[in-house]
């Protein structure tokens, strides 16, 4: 263990020099952690999800870090000798404070909602680690969910409700379109909550720290693509049942002359009660139904 004092002058080093040099952007969604112990534990997020063959083979794991800021948690991820690490920023001034700090990290100006992955990563896989600017966080997950095949972990601190949706289960107030969807293919851990004093400057919300690790589902059953409207559509209206809500996607007659037991019963529930295995169900049921016209 390293003595305290040297600990806190290694984060008055960093506080000083943040103020000197990179003002702290709202609209970007910039708020600088300012404590190194949590900022270690997000960098060990990373890894620790991975599946054990990835564990044993001495290559290293990539790990695209969104948002570094100052480098509070990427100053973690170099040291990692397991780890070779990107980072993508999108404020100019950060920029130019890691160039100057930290010369020797591959990072990239820009966007990562612009950001073209198959240019950076032209294949094999890759993490995903951040303190997530949270304005832009649903915006994020619904990249990497894109991106799926190819990110076996996904992790960092985001807004504390926006992690407890992202985590909870059917039947729960907060589940809603990207738990299902995220759910679909990842297992979510809520690892830890982070209150607002470590930030500079402190934000109005609590946060947390989640993990999402890719499962083995490799394909839905289902059609996919109707699975996402499906999900969307039911959602748009989450306190209606979802006889009301999915009308654009089933003809009026087909809804109230349902045959199908199950349909009909799917039908009179509200979507905040259907499992992600029960929404595949349910694709099934309404494909077959619209496939019954062509026939
Ligand atoms: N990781 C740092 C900063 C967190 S604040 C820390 O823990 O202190 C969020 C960071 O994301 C800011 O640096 C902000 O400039 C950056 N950011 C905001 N929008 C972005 C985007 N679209 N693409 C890349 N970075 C972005």
């Amino acid at each position: 263990m390293r003595p305290q004092k040297e600990k806190d002058n290694e984060l008055w080093t960093i506080i000083t020099r943040r103020m000197q040099q990179v003002r702290a952007k709202k609209f970007l969604g910039q708020h600088f952690l300012t404590d190194l112990s949590v900022a270690q534990k997000i960098a060990e997020t990373t890894l620790k999800g991975q599946s054990d063959e990835v564990q044993c083979t001495t290559e290293k794991v990539r790990v695209l870090e969104i948002g570094p800021g100052m480098g509070v948690l990427t100053q973690f991820l170099l040291k990692n000798p397991n780890i070779q690490l990107t980072a993508i920023e999108i404020d100019r001034e950060s920029v130019a404070y890691l160039r100057e700090w930290y010369p020797e990290l591959n990072l990239v100006e820009g966007d990562f909602l612009k950001l073209d992955l198959d240019q950076l990563f032209p294949e094999g896989e890759f993490n995903v680690i951040g303190n997530y600017p949270y304005n832009i966080s649903s915006q994020i997950f619904f990249k990497v969910l894109d991106y799926k095949d190819r990110i076996p972990v996904c992790s960092g601190m985001i807004q504390k409700e926006v992690a407890e949706r992202l985590a909870s289960k059917p039947g729960n107030k907060a589940y809603g379109i990207l738990s299902v969807l995220l759910q679909a293919y990842y297992d979510i851990e809520y690892l830890f909550t982070v209150h607002e004093h470590v930030f500079n400057p402190p934000p109005k919300v609590k946060s947390a720290v989640i993990r999402m690790t890719r499962n083995k589902r490799r394909r839905l059953d289902c059609d996919e693509a109707l699975f996402k409207t499906i999900v969307k559509t039911a959602f748009n209206q989450r306190r209606k049942q979802m006889r009301n809500s999915l009308r654009s996607l089933l003809e009026n007659e087909k809804m109230s002359k349902c045959e199908n037991e199950k349909l009909s019963w799917f039908l009179t529930r509200r979507p905040e009660q259907l499992s992600v295995e029960e929404f595949v169900e349910l694709t099934n049921l309404i494909e077959n139904e619209r496939n019954q016209d062509i026939l």
